[in-house]
């Protein structure tokens, strides 16, 4: 099994967290999103200690909220001594409504609209991480409207290329999040920071990208961010105490997928600064990292019922489910690897090759192709694992499917946390 949170019961069925599938899907219905918070806590678990354990005081994981959002992930993040990243009003309305304090929500975004700016001043969003000049202007502008003096850091690109997906990759020079280092521009846009009397600098932000295996790209731009910011002590006395290194450690999707060994990772990079910053004289700042795929990937799964076989005959069999890019859309988007499993029988030959295909009208709506699976007929529920990250948060209603529920399991119970859209809801917007 890819994880040890999963089993295999004397029915042959597959389990999560103690439980079985098989009666989840009958109880909640499906497709369902299954959420292990057993999991997600152990997950946050290994970055808050290890975090404290090897990097400088005040170091702090932050959950990045787009892997997945929702009002009850928030009290388990909290009681996990973690913080947040939001990327958007919506996003900082769930955690509030999840009751997460507003002073730990970083705010994201390259496009900050000034409605943005006004409801995260006004609700009291702890850090800004400000990604251009002219939303440097706006939030200045904003804050000395409410008499405020805004945290910020400043997002900036080391240029670094982290070998992974072109469309999952924002380390570059090249891309549209933050300012660039190499081009000069990202020492213009501090300097200017620096003059506006309602923001309080705090440091740098980077993210390298995502589907990270080791820690070397991430001492790359820990090398990156001393240099820029020795510069900036030596020409402006600048001392930023605060690097945010971004998320993006990676997960494994398929037993051929390498283990991370995060804690390790922690220390590599927390030996890698400390040595960085003693050769520079450069005081430690602390850190934070912001996992997202790491905390809540492993931690969900995807249960569908199977509609039936179609096979093309010379060409390739097809096994459709009740579901498909509506609560998955990353094969669609960018072929992403999963492991499926025919979660009620578990035990039975796999000797059937088949591309797992959804329900919409797309031909480009798969969740997997050439997966080993026995002869499944109508009714029969297949799992698809490792979804709990950027598969919630990326559902649509395309042709007008409801959303799935959502459910956690802790400590051998679920509870529903999201429940199925009705057609009520669908039509709920329209006048
Ligand atoms: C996407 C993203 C993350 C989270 O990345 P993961 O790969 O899910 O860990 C964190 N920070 C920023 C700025 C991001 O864009």
């Amino acid at each position: 099994m890819l994880y040890d949170n999963l089993g295999i019961n004397d029915q042959g069925h597959l389990t999560v967290g103690g439980l079985d599938t098989v009666r989840l899907a009958e109880k909640f219905g499906a497709p369902l999103y299954v959420l292990d918070e057993d999991r997600v806590r152990e997950n946050c678990r290994t970055y808050v200690q290890a975090m404290a354990q090897y990097l400088p005081e005040h170091s702090m994981p932050l959950f990045a909220g787009k892997a997945l959002c929702f009002k009850g992930l928030y009290p388990v993040l909290e009681e996990e001594g973690m913080g947040a990243d939001v990327v958007s009003p919506g996003e900082i309305y769930t955690a509030l409504a999840g009751g997460f304090p507003a002073d730990k929500l970083y705010f994201h975004g390259n496009n900050k609209t000034d409605e943005d700016i006004a409801y995260a001043l006004d609700n009291g969003v702890g850090c800004f991480i400000v990604d251009n000049h002219q939303e440097l202007e706006a939030l200045d502008r904003a804050a000395a409207q409410r008499g405020k003096r805004q945290r910020v850091l400043l997002r900036v690109t080391p240029g670094i290329d982290p070998h992974t997906l072109q469309a999952i990759n924002t380390g570059r020079i090249d891309c549209q999040f933050g300012v660039p280092i190499e081009t000069g521009q990202a020492a213009r846009f501090v300097a200017a920071a620096l003059t506006m009397e309602h923001l309080e600098v705090e440091g740098f932000h980077s993210h390298i990208g995502s589907q990270i295996f080791e820690a070397e790209p991430f001492c790359d731009a820990v090398d990156i961010l001393l240099d820029f910011a020795q510069g900036l002590r030596q020409d402006l006395g600048f001392v930023a105490r605060t690097f945010n290194l971004g998320g993006g450690f990676g997960v494994r999707y398929r037993d051929s997928d390498p283990v991370v060994d995060i804690p390790a990772n922690i220390q590599a990079l927390a030996d890698h600064l400390t040595q960085g910053c003693l050769a520079k004289g450069y005081p430690l700042p602390r850190i934070l990292l912001e996992p997202g795929r790491s905390i809540v990937a492993d931690a969900g799964l995807t249960l569908y019922r199977v509609g039936g076989e179609k096979t093309i005959e010379g060409y390739r069999s097809y096994l459709t489910v009740n579901g498909g890019m509506t609560d998955n859309p990353r094969y669609a988007l960018y072929q992403s690897p999963y492991t499926v499993l025919p979660a009620n029988r578990m035990q039975e030959p796999r000797d059937f090759v088949c591309t797992i295909a959804g329900r919409c009208c797309e031909s480009g709506d798969l969740i997997q192709e050439n997966i080993s699976l026995p002869h499944l007929g109508r009714d029969d529920l297949i799992a698809v694992l490792t979804t709990g990250a950027y598969n919630f948060t990326m559902a649509s209603n395309y042709n007008r499917l409801c959303r799935p529920a959502l459910v956690m399991v802790r400590q051998g119970k679920a509870r529903l946390a999201v429940r199925r859209q009705t057609f009520a809801d669908l039509v709920a917007c329209d006048l």
